[in-house]
């Protein structure tokens, strides 16, 4: 009865959500609004005064010129090589359904963010997984070792879901350049960019000589997952092909959201001027989440590389006796109330049980979340 390309598609982060008991504490999806973290008062206002003023109708396919102008500035790009997308995830499906053939291969890391390989699996290609360091940051060379003839794409998530590492600038170059001599296009997907605790963030658009797409949006760094806005830019492309393409795409779904689109060009405006001053307060906040976190991870003998950005963490575990880590996560949910992640929803294989935790709540819940993590691992009530 149903058509055998959706047989593949797996979205752990939800997926285990079915059959959660109540008082679960919920530390499995990336919503910056599930805690105590607010929508920006600027974007509050910005939003009602667009639907007041009427701008409620379908806009243009490719996204409200003024947003895109503004996004442009941002970017360095010309409004013309910006695309105003339903979130973040809209644009990763049009990319690849406007990329793939079948059999074609996408060079994805591991972990990986789960959409990524799904979406090239919907779109009938081939994920390639590379591993990354005890850092989490990217092998360049297995990269390279990885490209065949049939390789279309590069994929970096940086900052990076669910790791939290934030990548340095020498091995973004490493990839540009690899992407650049195999004539490849690299995909940067940089939703995080501005939720970062400690180092410096490099944006692809910067280092990259060749084809090169960037994906961000209001998600995560401006707290408004719901409103569901992303944008794609496009940098050095020397023709238009995969952009008509995907424009074709945002035609037949007629626009993003009209009154979010214009409230966002908005609160761009004012920040171009004045900066973006809300993040300082959430970054403290998460900043102190993530201390306390590492704290507890030591307490009960969790291993974690300290997130260097985002609201992830990525620990893990020695197996003592579970099945695997989806056995760890489903009695974990089941026998202690806590929701976290498995490893392998990410595509990642490991013989230790990892996890993915969201550090979003304040200290109270995450400490609660935390404790039932560290009794249940301690105790060995896994049988
Ligand atoms: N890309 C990454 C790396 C993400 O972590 C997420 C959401 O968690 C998305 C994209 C989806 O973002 P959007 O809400 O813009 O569709």
């Amino acid at each position: 009865m149903i058509s055998n390309r959706t047989k593949k598609i797996k979205y752990a982060i939800r997926d285990l959500e079915v059959g959660v008991k109540p008082g679960t504490i919920k530390i499995n999806i990336g919503d910056p609004l599930a805690y105590d973290l607010k929508l920006p008062k600027i974007m509050e206002r910005e939003l009602i005064r667009a639907v007041r003023k009427g701008y409620n109708y379908y806009s243009d396919s490719q996204g409200l010129y003024d947003l895109r102008k503004e996004i442009g500035k941002k970017e360095n790009v010309s409004p013309d090589d910006v695309i105003i997308t339903s979130g973040t995830s809209e644009a990763i499906n049009f990319i690849f359904a406007s990329l793939l053939n079948k059999g074609d291969e996408v060079i994805l890391p591991t972990p990986c963010y789960p959409q990524y390989p799904s979406m090239v699996y919907l779109w009938s290609g081939k994920p390639v997984f590379y591993h990354c360091d005890s850092n989490w940051v990217p092998y360049p060379n297995e990269i390279r070792k990885k490209i065949t003839k049939k390789t279309k794409a590069v994929l970096l998530i940086n900052p990076n879901n669910p790791t939290g590492a934030v990548y340095p600038k020498d091995i973004l170059e490493e990839v540009c350049k690899i992407c650049e001599e195999k004539d490849l296009i690299l995909i940067s997907d940089e939703i995080y960019s501005d939720l970062i605790f400690e180092g410096k963030f490099y944006s692809v658009a910067d280092l990259s000589n060749s084809k090169t797409i960037v994906l961000n949006g209001v998600s995560k760094c401006y707290l408004a997952p719901g409103w569901r806005i992303g944008w794609i830019t496009f940098h050095n492309f020397k023709d238009n092909n995969l952009k008509e393409s995907i424009l074709k795409l945002c035609r037949l779904r007629l626009c993003a959201n009209t009154p979010a689109q214009f409230a966002i060009a908005n609160v761009l405006k004012y920040e171009n001027h004045n900066g973006k001053n809300y993040l300082e307060e959430v970054i403290n906040k998460l900043r102190k989440r993530r201390e306390f976190m590492m704290k507890k991870f030591s307490e009960y003998g969790i291993n974690c590389v300290r997130p260097k950005g985002t609201f992830y963490a990525f620990p893990w575990i020695e197996n003592k006796g579970w099945k695997n880590d989806m056995d760890f996560v489903l009695k974990l949910r089941d026998r202690m109330k806590v929701l976290v992640v498995h490893g392998s929803g990410f595509y990642y294989k490991s013989k230790d049980i990892h996890f993915r935790i969201v550090f979003l709540p304040n200290e109270k819940i995450l400490g609660e979340a935390l404790d039932r993590i560290g009794k249940f691992i301690n105790k060995k009530i896994q049988k």
